[in-house]
């Protein structure tokens, strides 16, 4: 496994396997790496010839008053998991090779999408997103680009950019991967304590007893959100910033379910801001 922190040699490398003909898949990550990163991993050497994953804690992504500094790092336990997982290249640029001094050019979806559900919460967090997935696209050149869909707004944020943007390149939606007692890993789980960590789960466990509604027949939208809602909130330690359901494609809010639609949350607990969802399609 080769790691690589330049554009250039990023380029030269891509450019080089190109003409061999191989296909190049591209995992996007702010490292931190857990079994989440690695199904993504998993699902791009399926896929494609060959992998790159991104590492980059992607500064415009944060707002002012966010964990930026704080974000987990673990550089050399991150490569040994992606070297034993088979990725060819980590590309782990430094916040200059990425955002020169004078940059100013930023991709903002115009609709209400990225104002929805995070984007309440966090302005200017899609715009970090869009503006460093479009670099990533645009340095890589992927065949196929992979995404969780821990992150679903984020996802359909992505394939909306694509789509508009026209970027030849296929998105791929991998699904969530839990602990087995059901927490969505996530980076930011490092934040919990025991008694955090045990409070968490407050939120799969909302997850779950939504999705059984539903798939026993339930189609009020407000009466599932309600007995989710009732799950979070038996938890002394847990603070809901929102829990919706919005439609899949839109991410406007629904009552009714019926196509796409995204049952999405975002819980602090503690200090510790954690997401889990689920998709269902009626
Ligand atoms: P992050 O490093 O948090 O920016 O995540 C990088 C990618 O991994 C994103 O596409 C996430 O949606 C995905 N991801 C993170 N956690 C999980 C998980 N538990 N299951 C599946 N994908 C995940």
């Amino acid at each position: 496994m080769e790691i690589i922190t330049t554009i250039d040699g990023i380029r030269s490398k891509v450019r080089e396997w190109k003409t061999k003909g191989f296909s190049v898949g591209l995992v996007p990550t702010m490292g931190y790496l857990h079994e989440g990163h690695i199904s993504l991993v998993n699902q791009s050497n399926i896929q494609c010839d060959r992998t790159i994953t991104s590492i980059f804690v992607n500064p415009s992504q944060f707002g002012p008053n966010e964990d930026f500094d704080a974000y987990p790092r673990d550089f050399k336990r991150d490569c040994s998991l992606l070297e034993s997982n088979n990725c060819d290249i980590v590309f782990c640029p430094d916040n200059s090779e990425m955002y020169t001094k004078d940059f100013a050019t930023y991709v903002n979806i115009t609709s209400d999408m990225p104002k929805q559900l995070c984007g309440k919460s966090r302005p200017v967090h899609f715009q970090g997103v869009c503006t460093v997935v479009t670099k990533l696209f645009n340095i890589v050149g992927p065949d196929k680009a992979f995404f969780g869909e821990k992150d679903a707004q984020q996802l359909a944020i992505i394939k909306k950019m694509v789509a508009d943007l026209n970027f030849d390149v296929e998105v791929v939606a991998c699904p969530i991967v839990r602990d087995v007692d059901g927490l969505a890993k996530s980076s930011r789980n490092a934040y919990l304590n025991a008694k955090q960590r045990q409070a968490a789960l407050v939120l799969s466990r909302s997850v779950f007893c939504g999705k059984s509604l539903v798939d026993e027949g339930e189609r009020d939208a407000d009466i599932v959100l309600a007995a989710m809602i009732d799950i979070i909130n038996s938890e002394p330690l847990a603070n809901i910033d929102y829990v919706e359901a919005v439609d899949g494609l839109t991410m406007s809010k629904v009552r009714d379910i019926s196509g796409l639609t995204l049952f999405a949350m975002a819980v602090n607990i503690g200090s510790t801001r954690l997401l889990d969802n689920f998709v269902v399609e009626v």
